[in-house]
């Protein structure tokens, strides 16, 4: 038997689904951005995995733990059951620049590895990110691409927010 392959939505966390802190160094300052949890919650009702791909470099540049990290992730898991959403996978890189590892965005890594792991077809998939990075990302994991900002940075498509995005996602869906 072939198994199914699921469609997901890879969302990058900082500046997309939660407020851009610049290196958040607390679990207090997890905060969602306006719209956000309902927008995932509505791509989980369509039956999109929902899958977390973060750079968080405050890790190797020694800013903060990995600890903390995986703490404001849980405190993101619990703002977000109200909505029903539900990560199906949190990646986050957790390395400097210099580095040159193959999952800190540009790089495809991250989501790669969860698309192996929870059998996505990237074609039926989608990034959403407010950094180019994000966009490239997408694009070389074989995804379509949601740039939340002004300009479209080569996406598919530009949205002010990830309420947008998810409506122009769940749009493509139905067409
Ligand atoms: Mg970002
Ligand atoms: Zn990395």
């Amino acid at each position: 038997m072939t198994p199914h392959l699921q469609k997901a939505v890879f969302l990058d966390r900082d500046g997309t689904v939660i407020r851009d802190a610049n290196y958040l160094s607390t679990v207090e300052g997890v905060a969602l951005l306006p719209g956000a949890g309902e927008a995932l919650g509505a791509l989980a009702r369509a039956g999109f995995l929902l899958v977390l791909v973060t750079n968080q470099s405050g890790i190797g540049r020694g800013y903060f733990t990995a600890e903390l990290v995986e703490a404001q992730h849980a405190r993101l898991r619990e703002l977000l059951k109200p909505f029903g959403a539900e990560f199906a996978a949190v990646e986050y890189c957790p390395h400097a620049p210099g580095a040159e590892c193959g999952c800190r965005k540009p790089q495809p890594g991250m989501l790669l590895a969860a698309t192996g792991r929870l059998r996505v077809a990237p074609a039926d998939s989608f990034m959403v990110g407010d950094k180019p990075a994000d966009v490239e990302a997408g694009r070389a994991a074989g995804c379509r691409t949601v740039f939340i900002g002004p300009a479209c940075q080569g996406a598919d498509c530009c949205a002010p927010d990830l309420a947008a995005a998810a409506e122009w996602i769940l749009s493509r869906r139905a067409g």
